[in-house]
């Protein structure tokens, strides 16, 4: 049986906004903090209220800015293990009759993917990490609330009189 459920985030209020890295857009945006009442639901039912919560959100993409998009490598190890440990297993064992195809495409399969996978882990770019990213993110500076277009007030942290919203 399917069950469906979720969280319900009621009540969104705009708290703070940044300049950040996006992992999901790989590139510089503007996030925004967002803060919901959460209530877990089961079948549309409202459950369990779990509070207040805090989120970032890119403006561009709609993601959390810092959820990772790409497979971790240890999961890549995890599969290089796997690999390897099937080409041991389908070499050790003997080639029955009636899956005689289907042994030797992983007697031959299994380690040409381990020898696929270990050069990518050996030679794929890292790339530049998250903090390197966030070096690159230019702090705001704009003294005009985004949303409403007024004047913030400068002291002691830059925050929109009309809709709260805190420059960080
Ligand atoms: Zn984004
Ligand atoms: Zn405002």
């Amino acid at each position: 049986m399917l069950l469906i459920n979720g969280l319900y985030q009621i009540r969104p209020r705009r708290l703070a906004f940044r300049n950040d890295y996006c992992l999901s857009c790989a590139a510089p945006r503007r996030v925004i903090q967002v803060r919901t009442f959460d209530v877990w639901y089961l079948f549309w039912i409202p459950l369990l209220p779990l509070g207040f919560w805090k989120r970032w959100f890119c403006t561009v993409c709609g993601h959390q800015p810092h959820a990772g998009t790409k497979i971790r490598r240890p999961f890549k190890w995890a599969g290089l293990a796997v690999l390897v440990t099937l080409s041991i297993m389908s070499w050790g064992a003997s080639i029955s009759p009636d899956f005689y195809v289907g042994s030797w495409v992983f007697r031959i399969g299994a380690p040409i993917g381990a020898a696929i996978l270990l050069l990518h882990l050996i030679y794929a770019p890292q790339g530049p990490s998250l903090k390197e990213m966030l070096e690159s993110v230019q702090p705001a500076t704009e003294t005009v609330c985004p949303f409403c277009g007024i004047q913030m007030i400068l002291s002691p942290q830059c925050c929109c009189p009309s809709c709260g919203v805190v420059r960080r």
